[in-house]
């Protein structure tokens, strides 16, 4: 019998895991406890506006190395839609002024100098901000290490970051927001162009992840959860499904590819991020505005970003807890009230959806930091991966590819 590789949970962390060992020529089976791929990056059919939508609006950048060549190997990097330039519209609610953040290409930052490009009202020194980010101590938070008040931040840092962390920025890891900068902004425009998944995330991500595994000889197994985990001295012996027991012969492996909670459930002792923090997507079903942007960042109101899809307008707010318990109905209005000023839209509120996903990432906070495992564990044939293993990002598309590999890698150098 060859070297089979199980791998638990086909989200973002366990469909790179797979597709990388996989495209190692190894045996993979995947196991996910749901009835559909994607985890927390999924599309799904919507009978309240009668159309796929997203569970939420996904957004990475030109500057996430791991997800594009994730998107190369499955044959799908050409359908994330790469606009010819980093910009990003901003409209201010209070006041409606509008905006665009242009960065330039290279990396010398020159845009911070040009009226057009920069961000309205800040002052040069303001962007000193970046390099201090990116110099944190670690264990320090955004509010220790730079000044959170300002144009520059209330205009950029904080919706840019709220956007990144999933937290409140003066609580979120002044480390991980540094990270996230190196890579993307402080990188040059070419490394932060928006790319959007138009076509859904099913599409792009996760649809044709499946169809590489199994046509590489591997198994998606759906409503399949694990259950439990036996082991035996240094390693896991057996996979429990109720209905089922998989016993791992000597060379099989496992990557436990599941969100904190459940990998705590299945693994004596594992420490993991403890906080989470929500995210509210409000869904409109309307052809967007034909001189609407792809995606346009929004300050002042309870939007936060507002995303532009063909048949949909979809809004994005982070952080979002504090609207957990007011009503969809509530929710609904008021965030239509905004985006009917954004997009210059009149007449009645359209069909809507308002997802909640109230534990959509690990809250992105210092103390998080040192609870996060790396790949390895105490079992020399399992493995962890996840957006919430220590990545040096924060939980990302972009941290979870890269936590696939690394368990991949740990896997076949085994
Ligand atoms: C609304 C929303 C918006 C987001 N926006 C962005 C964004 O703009 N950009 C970005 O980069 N990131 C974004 N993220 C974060 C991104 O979606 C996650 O970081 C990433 O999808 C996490 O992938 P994962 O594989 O680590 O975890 P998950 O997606 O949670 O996958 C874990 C899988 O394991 C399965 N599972 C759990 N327990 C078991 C078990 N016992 N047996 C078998 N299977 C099990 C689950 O069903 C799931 O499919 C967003 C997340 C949400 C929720």
């Amino acid at each position: 019998m060859s070297r089979q590789i199980h791998v638990v949970g086909a989200g973002m962390a366990g469909l790179s895991a797979a597709v990388r060992l996989a495209s190692c020529g190894l045996s993979v089976a995947v196991h996910e406890a749901t009835a559909q791929a994607g985890g927390r990056c999924r599309s799904y059919y919507d009978a309240a506006l009668g159309m796929e939508i997203d569970n939420g609006n996904h957004l990475v950048l030109s500057g996430n190395p791991a997800t594009l060549a994730y998107l190369a190997t499955i044959g799908s990097r050409a359908s994330l839609a790469t606009p010819p330039s980093a910009s990003f519209p901003f409209i201010d609610l209070a006041t409606g002024e509008r905006w665009t953040v242009r960065a330039n290409d290279g990396i010398i930052p020159w845009w911070i100098f040009v009226p057009g490009r920069r961000v309205p009202g800040a002052r040069l020194g303001e962007y000193l901000a970046f390099g201090k980010l990116m110099r944190a101590k670690a264990g320090a938070t955004i509010g220790e290490t730079i000044s959170c008040s300002g144009p520059l931040y209330s205009r950029l840092i904080e919706p840019l970051l709220t956007a990144a962390l999933n937290t409140e920025p003066r609580s979120g890891s002044a480390a991980l927001a540094g990270a996230v900068i190196r890579e993307t902004l402080a990188a040059g425009g070419r490394n932060c162009r928006p790319l959007i998944a138009h076509k859904g995330l099913h599409n792009v991500f996760v649809g044709p992840a499946v169809q590489y595994i199994v046509a590489h000889g591997g198994s998606v197994n759906f409503a399949r959860r694990l259950r439990g985990l036996a082991f035996e001295g240094d390693h896991a012996a057996a996979l429990e499904f109720g209905d089922a027991s998989v016993r791992l012969a000597p060379d099989d492996a496992v990557v436990l590819a599941v969100p904190p909670p459940a990998a705590q459930a299945l693994v004596p002792g594992q420490q993991g991020p403890t906080e989470f923090r929500a995210i509210v997507n409000a869904h409109f079903r309307m052809e967007p505005p034909i001189d609407l942007a792809p995606m346009t960042g929004v300050v002042n109101g309870m939007t936060q970003w507002l995303f532009a899809y063909p048949g949909r307008l979809s809004v994005t707010i982070s952080a979002a807890d504090a609207l957990l318990d007011r009503s969809r109905e509530e929710l609904a209005g008021r965030i239509w009230a905004e985006v009917a000023q954004i997009a210059k839209i009149a007449g009645a509120m359209p069909d809507w959806q308002i997802v909640r996903e109230r534990r959509a990432t690990f809250a992105a906070l210092p103390q998080a930091e040192a609870t996060r495992p790396g790949a390895r564990t105490a079992w020399r044939n399992l493995v962890l991966a996840g957006d919430w293993t220590r990545t040096g990002l924060p939980a990302t598309i972009e941290g979870a590819v890269r936590s696939g590999e690394s368990a991949a890698r740990a896997i076949a150098s085994a």
